[in-house]
């Protein structure tokens, strides 16, 4: 068959390409290797992980309303009926994706595509046969990283897990080990935890969320540390075996320090990171150049160096985010259609679905030490903000990178609970290029969390009148 435009991965990047490209007018053909689009996010990943920690802030809060004067029975989980409602939010969310491409008149075939050359790709699976298209937008998305010795994920017996066989809540094990300290570990962990099991998680590196401001993670590594049995930071397994019992593991830790300890656990989730899907799908056939680290090497409008190929989202490169993946899949289209579009965000969000939440966007501390670049930090405490008191969550932060001259909003981070939607006006500001005084003057809604935006505001602006200020 001959189509215009083919998009290669059906996920958050590959759908919103194909249904900008046919709102643009073009002929859109979408190749899934999963029976549905939908991608990691929808079917493996964000969705069903949200959904998960939703479950877990329920009972979580459930706990802490004790000091409130409200006990709570321990849940009865019914993991049955758990699953079935986690499927549900799938289903309904792919559903409707699907009907959205239908409603455009984008062709769906299902099926694994590889290139024979820039203009044709095989497909093999339940639509099978060759395709020649005007252009192609790659959107394959990427995988787990294994871990050394480990031969696949799941192994047969299902202890040892990948993020999609934790996703799929097979049991709630006694124990449980995290390997991996970032969104995923962390994510993940929270939800078996708050479930039941007794989560140990084991890091690298010296820090929970590596590269993420120190004082961002601190409230939530000190939480953790309570909600979780043990966190062991630059620790690594160096030995596992599946036994009977469990999984038997060997960890070393720092040189000088915890030394090396052997434990079982029930389960092992592996989340050390993850990597581009551009391997095995005939990239050699064109002339798209792919980095050291299988990145598909892209310009600012989602080119690749083979003319007729672009490509998105985590197969071109980090932040591995779906909402960067959409955003760039619609610049990709656009640039298709010939508009002068290119994908340049000055703040791409970046939320961890913890409890509490940890948020980002635009210039970070540490990018901005790494970089020289002088800023000024304005640091609004949630123990000063009326909404952060009356849910009882109080360890949160909220602190603005400003232009140390001009005011102007650089880069704004922030940990609490309900952190993850604080950071769109965030990106807004941002993005808008506002300075302090915008948002100092622009009047928030009282009580809310949206206020320690404008409170930070006002530190830098001198407008403050706030009890935090007058405490000094
Ligand atoms: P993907 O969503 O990976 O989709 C690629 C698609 O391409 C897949 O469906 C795959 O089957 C298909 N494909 C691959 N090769 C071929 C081929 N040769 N032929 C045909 N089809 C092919 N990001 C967030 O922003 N927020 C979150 O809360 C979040 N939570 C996450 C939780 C987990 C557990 C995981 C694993 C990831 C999470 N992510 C989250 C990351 C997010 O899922 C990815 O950044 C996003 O899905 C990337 O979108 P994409 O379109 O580039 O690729
Ligand atoms: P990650 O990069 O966030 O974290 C991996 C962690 O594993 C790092 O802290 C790393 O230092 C550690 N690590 C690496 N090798 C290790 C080893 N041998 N032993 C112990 N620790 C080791 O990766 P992830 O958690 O697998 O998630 C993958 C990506 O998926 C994320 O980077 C993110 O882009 C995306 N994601 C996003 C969200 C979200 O937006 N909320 C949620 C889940 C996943």
């Amino acid at each position: 068959m001959e189509t215009e435009v083919l998009v290669i991965g059906g996920g958050p990047g590959g759908y919103a390409a194909a249904f900008r490209a046919a709102d643009l007018g073009r002929q859109v053909t979408l190749v899934e290797a999963d029976p549905r689009p939908g991608g990691v996010c929808l079917h493996r990943g964000c969705i069903p992980s949200k959904a998960l920690l939703h479950v877990a802030r329920l009972i979580l809060e459930t706990e802490e309303a004790k000091a409130w004067g409200l006990a709570f029975q321990p849940p009865q989980i019914d993991l049955e009926a758990l699953r079935t409602w986690k499927q549900k939010v799938v289903d309904q969310l792919a559903n409707g994706v699907a009907e959205l491409g239908r409603r455009r008149g984008v062709t769906f075939l299902q099926g694994r595509a590889a290139f024979e050359d820039s203009q044709t790709v095989r497909l093999e699976g339940s639509s099978g046969g060759r395709i020649r298209c005007g252009h192609a937008i790659l959107a394959t998305g990427s995988h787990p990283t294994p871990l050394p010795g480990i031969a696949s994920l799941p192994s047969s017996t299902g202890r040892l897990m990948d993020s999609t066989s934790a996703l799929g809540l097979e049991e709630i094990p006694g124990t449980l080990l995290v390997i991996g300290g970032g969104y995923i570990g962390l994510e993940l962990g929270t939800v078996y935890a708050a479930l039941g099991s007794r989560v140990t998680v084991v890091e690298l590196t010296d820090s929970l969320l590596p590269g993420v401001d120190r004082d961002l993670v601190r409230p939530l590594q000190a939480r953790l540390r309570s909600l979780f049995q043990a966190i062991h930071l630059q620790t690594q397994v160096v030995a596992m075996e599946e036994t009977e019992e469990g999984v038997t593991v060997t960890l070393e830790g720092p040189a000088g320090g915890e030394g090396i300890a052997r434990q079982t656990f029930d389960r092992v989730l592996v989340a050390v990171g993850r990597r581009p899907n551009s391997a095995g799908i005939g990239l050699e056939n064109t002339q798209v150049a792919v980095d050291p680290r299988g990145f598909v090497e892209v310009d600012s409008q989602q080119r690749t160096r083979d003319e007729r190929i672009f490509a998105i989202g985590d197969v071109a490169g980090e932040p591995m985010l779906a909402h960067k993946a959409t955003a760039q899949g619609k610049v990709a289209a656009e640039v298709l259609a010939g508009r002068a579009t290119v994908f340049d965000p000055q703040a791409i969000p970046a939320v961890v679905f913890t409890d509490p939440e940890v948020a980002w966007c635009g210039l970070t501390e540490n990018q901005a030490k790494r970089q020289g670049q002088e800023v000024r930090v304005a640091r609004f405490p949630w123990a000063a903000s009326g909404r952060a008191a009356t849910v009882g969550r109080t360890e949160g932060l909220t602190k603005l990178l400003l232009d140390p001259d001009t005011g102007r909003v650089l880069g704004v981070g922030a940990v609490g609970v309900g952190a993850g939607e604080l950071i769109a006006e965030a990106v807004l500001a941002v993005e808008m290029g506002a300075v302090a005084e915008d948002l100092a003057w622009s009047i928030h809604a009282h009580p809310t969390l949206s206020e320690t935006l404008q409170e930070g505001a006002e530190l830098f602006s001198g407008l403050a009148t706030h009890l935090y200020r007058k405490a000094g």
